[in-house]
């Protein structure tokens, strides 16, 4: 009989899909998958396997993700699921660092839903999944909040009554996994990676992070992941103003207003082309460049923004979709932050390497992959070990 191997699994459970990677105790990734279009007709891709999830076309996540675990299962005899993680995208002020599954803790997260009710829902329902699945198996809530909590308080107050950062309206930030994982990665790219950082994540979500100290200090998302950069299809930085005169002059519901905010503005919105990247730099429409322009244009004001709020910076990382892949739109940033002192390497940049700006730029920019399933496996091991 085949030998078995302890294994820990990891669930990014979204809207719309499921990500799955099942990790080694060596902390190898050794399988990784997804379910996709949720909600329309449920698809599997692993390997190279591409199925329709045998489940109705508008099958709850609950029933998805016990088809996903028992495929999973299924999918190697000799592996011995010891632990679970989970991304949970809002620990609410509590949660500092990634925390063991208790009834306790879910209680505590299902209070947190209204403040992230696009993805905290699903979440939770991987944590309940996995818990009907193997009832024995410890879990792990790891929070995309976390990372930001050391932010000053300062940079976490909005000017609006006391009454509401008394009861949790405050500056939360995301993308905390991620930048978890990039501040990890510091040490192996930058001369100083105490000092002052700006990293951009930048994908069909995007976000920056200032960190001083490799922790974080001030972030462009807010109180929900809307505010901040341009995104694929949410509009980022907003007067509120405009959402009194989309429901007052133009008669929008709260839902209606939510959804154009949320889904239908960003790249999406500015071009009415599309929400991806790659197809709008291939694009000669004049909506899609104004989309482009719109995103670098934002992207190097927060740069402005974030260096203030640290009284200066001394390297940017890239990171996401676009910020890994796309040497045009870093280049363009960096043109944008050539009054910080970036003096950008072209051939570095378009060959992809890690420091994309000349030995002597005074601001040095750097492209580093970030691997948020790989942190979540990692604090899981940790807390299951601990
Ligand atoms: P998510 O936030 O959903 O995890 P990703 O981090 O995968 O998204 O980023 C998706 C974005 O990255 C899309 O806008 C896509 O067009 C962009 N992207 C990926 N590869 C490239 C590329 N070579 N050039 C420009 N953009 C790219």
């Amino acid at each position: 009989m085949a030998e078995t191997h302890d294994a820990f699994l990891v669930l990014n459970a979204g809207s719309s899909s499921i990500k799955y990677a099942v990790y080694g105790a060596d902390l190898k990734q050794i399988l990784h998958g997804q379910v996709d279009r949720i909600g329309l007709d449920p698809q599997y891709h692993g390997g190279a396997k591409h199925i329709d999830v045998p489940v109705a076309d508008n099958a709850t996540h609950a029933k998805i993700l016990d088809w996903l675990l028992t495929h999973i299962a299924g999918l190697s005899d000799n592996l011995r699921i010891i632990g679970a993680g989970h991304r949970v995208v809002h620990g609410g002020q509590d949660f500092a660092a990634p925390a063991r599954v208790t009834d306790e803790v879910i209680a505590k997260l299902r209070t947190l839903a209204p403040l992230a009710p696009g993805h905290q829902p699903h979440n939770l329902a991987g944590i309940e999944a996995v818990a009907r699945r193997w009832p024995d198996i410890p879990q792990v809530a790891c929070f995309d909040t976390a990372f930001h909590r050391t932010q000053p308080r300062i940079a976490q107050l909005f000017a609006i009554p006391r009454s509401f950062s008394d009861d949790g309206v405050l500056r939360y930030g995301f993308h905390g996994l991620s930048y978890h994982y990039i501040s990890t990665q510091l040490p192996h790219h930058l001369d100083k990676p105490n000092g002052k950082v700006i990293v951009a994540h930048l994908g069909n979500g995007a976000s920056m992070c200032a960190m001083q100290n490799m922790k974080s200090v001030a972030t462009t998302m807010g109180y929900t992941a809307l505010d901040g950069l341009v995104m694929g299809r949410r509009c980022g930085e907003l007067d509120p103003g405009v959402i009194f005169h989309m429901l007052r002059d133009r008669g929008m519901s709260v839902a209606e207003i939510e959804d154009t905010l949320g889904t239908k503005s960003g790249l999406m919105g500015v071009s009415d082309i599309s929400s991806d990247m790659r197809d709008l730099l291939a694009s000669d429409s004049p909506a899609a460049a104004e989309a482009v322009d719109l995103f670098v244009y934002q992207a190097c004001k927060k740069i402005g923004a974030l260096a203030a709020s640290m009284g200066g910076v001394g390297s940017i990382v890239f990171t996401g979709g676009i910020g890994e892949n796309s040497a045009a739109i870093r280049a363009r940033i960096l043109q944008g932050c050539a009054w910080l002192g970036a003096d950008i390497d072209d051939t570095a940049n378009t060959a992809g390497k890690s420091r994309i700006t000349t030995a002597d730029s005074r601001l040095s920019a750097f492209v580093i992959p970030t691997d948020e399933e790989g942190i979540i496996a990692g604090e899981t091991q940790r807390l299951v070990a601990g």
